[in-house]
């Protein structure tokens, strides 16, 4: 089936055309508009800017994924979009645009949740499918570790109960004065810093469940760089690896331990990464050396998935479709949409 996917939930527009079975997808274009350059003076997302640029650009966008896969609408089996987590008013724009070509070429409409997207975009260029496996999903919102038994089938091992990573990474480099959003920033500042310059604090590692914390962390950070310097709290330029580096330390040690610890009480030999953290080098660094450590496979997303984009909703509605789990057309966006899953932790 060829699936045509528009994401909005934030402040990028996307949109992908995938053509696949069960198996085996291939993409067969996937934009991106990125708004990062219209809310980085903000220093965050402005919900009024970024949905009035999501009309904006996802006209053009469309046409541009039709011609880059070199077809038409009437070859599109079936129209999605991303329904939530995210911004009501950026959901709202491609929700409606893609119902609204389902309308209009008569064929079915798939609403999707954005957080299946990430969990499963591991495995948008597999070549058997979903596999069994233990997920961490790390992104700007969300912190989760999910037994994924297979597509619809996730138990969710633990959460956030505070920031999310990429939360943390963001409101980290804020604090120091690096541009929004601070993750990659922080991954290039820890380059040639010190991770054992600080000791900050690894939360909830000893305790025996699978939750996070990571708003410790981020005070710790406060108080060191007020430390610094009193007079505002901006950290000296040459201190500024090694607080990145020793806090970015502390946050892969927690999420590595952590999963690593899901996955042997799953009695799980294949660990998945996925979310914008997930491109992190030196996460990617940890994870492999955990996993071969252990005996444990390890597949992350492909850097190309890794933040918010339309290949990973069409990768879901794919599947969905072929399950013939269809929308109805009066169904509506989520800001808070759950994803759902089976077992909650006890
Ligand atoms: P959610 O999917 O939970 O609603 P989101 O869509 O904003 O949130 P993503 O687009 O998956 O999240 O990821 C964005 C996050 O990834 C940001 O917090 C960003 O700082 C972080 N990030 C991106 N690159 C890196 C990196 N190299 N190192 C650490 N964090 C990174
Ligand atoms: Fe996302
Ligand atoms: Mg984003």
């Amino acid at each position: 089936a060829t699936i045509l996917a528009i994401e909005s939930s934030c402040d990028e527009t996307a949109v992908a055309i995938l053509r696949g079975n069960r198996l085996e997808a291939e993409i067969l274009s996937s934009e991106i508009s990125s708004q990062i350059d219209i809310h980085q003076e903000y220093g965050g997302v402005v919900p009024e800017l970024a949905s009035r640029n999501h009309s904006l650009a996802l006209r053009p966008l469309v046409d541009k994924a039709l011609a880059q896969a070199g077809i038409g609408l009437e070859s599109i089996d079936a129209f999605a979009a991303t329904a939530g987590p995210g911004l009501a008013s950026s959901l709202l724009i491609g929700h409606t645009a893609a119902k609204a070509m389902a309308v209009a070429s008569k064929k079915p409409f798939l609403s999707i949740n954005h957080m299946e997207g990430h969990l499963l975009s591991p495995f948008i260029d597999s070549k058997q499918g979903i596999q069994e496996n233990t997920s961490l999903v790390v992104s700007g919102g969300h912190t989760m570790i999910i037994q994924t038994h297979g597509y619809g089938n996730y138990a969710l091992l633990g959460k956030t109960l505070d920031d999310a990573a990429g939360e943390a990474f963001d409101k980290v480099a804020k604090m120091i004065g690096l541009p929004y959003p601070g993750g990659p920033h922080i991954e290039k500042q820890a380059q040639s810093g010190s991770p054992d310059a600080y000791d900050f604090p690894r939360s909830m590692l000893k305790k025996p469940h699978l939750d996070f914390s990571f708003s410790g962390l981020k005070t710790a950070v406060l108080y060191t760089l007020s430390e610094l310097n009193p007079v505002d709290g901006r950290p000296p330029e040459e201190a500024i690896p090694d607080i990145c580096a020793s806090f970015q330390a502390a946050v892969i040690e927690v999420l590595v331990k952590k999963t690593i610890k899901a996955a042997k009480q799953q009695n799980s030999k294949f660990i998945t990464l996925s979310g914008g953290v997930s491109c992190n080098g030196a996460l990617k660094n940890a994870f492999e050396e955990a996993c071969v450590k252990n005996g444990i496979k390890l597949k992350v997303c492909s850097p190309a998935f890794t933040t918010d984009n339309a290949a990973m909703i069409a990768y879901v509605a794919l599947h969905k479709h072929l399950n013939g789990e269809h929308s109805p057309f009066s169904c509506d966006v989520d800001p808070n949409m759950r994803l759902n899953t089976l077992v909650l932790r006890k």
